[in-house]
């Protein structure tokens, strides 16, 4: 089979796409045919060794497609059900072989892409505005990189809740997106973010910052926060944040801090199962209408990183094997 893996961390060009030898299941695990694969940053972190795994890494996060064998334990899944799944990494190929039990059925009404499209996206945007800091109505957050993949589901799920939502963008186009799923407000990456949030909120801060930029937007995004608000630093798409001194964050306004990841928000299946619903039921109802950015072939993977990776894209990239 095809596959696109690295065995040197770095730039796009240690991207490989060659012929490998196909999978076997192991006793917990199925093999599915892969139909469409997710781009997820976080596939940028695994090329460039930020998040470190031992070579060669497979990549990929997140994919949907057709079970086409199954290990000898495997009792939940059989060849021929439509799957999707994230967090289960070696998605860019033809192939993969997965935990049984992180898989979910695809419903029948739903487009094998649109499930790879949502399941890493969708799923994180569920335990951010549900269970990380759980929105209330009238509650206010601000939202980086808002007409991103994960953003855009963010601002739809916050929106769900009741909040008004403040969004980061860096161009004007972003920020018509950014408008169109659902922003009370939009404010470009070049604003002074902190100030421009008091103003809108009266000089109080908003209640939560999802921040997926990281090292760039630390400073406005703690600025931003009224006191005893919650600071959600998900990712790192400028770079990591440099470590920080916990008496920064009672200077700050006694503020609380997490830095999540969707694995601990979906290990056990029960919180599987109740996310990837939700995220069904949620694109049956037109809560978000995701929007693909392109669907690049397999073999195109190090474009789709040099996009992702440059600022020039919005919604999902999906991979075809
Ligand atoms: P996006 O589609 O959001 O793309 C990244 C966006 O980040 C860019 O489009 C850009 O938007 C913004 N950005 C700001 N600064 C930079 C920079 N220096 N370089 C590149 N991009 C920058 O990607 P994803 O939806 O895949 O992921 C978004 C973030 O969420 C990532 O950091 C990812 O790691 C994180 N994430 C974390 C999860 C978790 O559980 N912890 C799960 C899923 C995602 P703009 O041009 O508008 O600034």
């Amino acid at each position: 089979m095809k596959a696109v893996f690295v065995t040197e961390f770095g730039g796009v060009e240690k991207l490989r796409h060659e012929e490998i030898p196909a999978p076997e299941p192991k006793a917990n695990e199925a093999r599915v045919q892969v139909h469409a694969c997710g781009v997820n940053f976080i596939d940028i972190y695994f090329r460039t060794g930020l998040y470190p795994a031992e070579p060669p890494v497979i990549l990929g996060m997140e994919g949907a497609g057709v079970v086409e064998s199954v290990g000898a334990d495997v009792t939940t899944v059989k060849p021929g059900d439509r799957v999707a799944w994230a967090m289960a990494r070696g998605s860019y190929a033809d192939m993969q072989c997965v935990p049984a039990q992180m898989l979910v059925k695809v419903p029948e009404s739903l487009d094998l892409d649109l499930a790879a499209a949502s399941m890493l996206q969708g799923m994180t945007a569920h335990y951010l505005t549900h269970s990380t800091y759980p929105l209330r109505t009238g509650e206010a957050a601000l939202v980086h990189a808002a007409a991103g993949g994960a953003g855009q589901w963010i601002v739809a799920s916050a929106k769900l809740q009741g909040a008004r939502v403040i969004g980061v963008v860096s161009t004007p186009a972003k920020a018509d997106i950014a408008r169109g799923v659902g922003c009370d407000e939009v404010l470009l990456a070049s604003d002074d973010i902190a100030a421009e949030v008091k103003r809108l909120t009266e000089g109080r801060g908003v209640d939560v910052v999802y921040d997926s930029v990281g090292k760039a937007t630390w400073d406005a995004s703690l600025n931003s926060l009224k006191p005893r608000g919650m600071m959600v630093t998900f990712g790192n798409a400028s770079g990591p944040v440099d470590p920080i001194a916990p008496l920064l964050l009672s200077q700050k306004g006694s503020i609380f801090l997490t830095r999540p990841t969707l694995a601990h928000y979906t290990a056990k299946r029960e919180e599987l199962e109740w996310r990837a619903s939700d995220v069904f039921n949620w694109l049956r109802d037109g809560v978000l209408k995701v929007q693909i950015h392109e669907v690049y072939a397999l073999g195109e993977a190090a474009r789709a990183h040099s996009d992702l990776e440059g600022r020039r894209t919005t919604g999902k990239l999906l991979l075809r094997p």
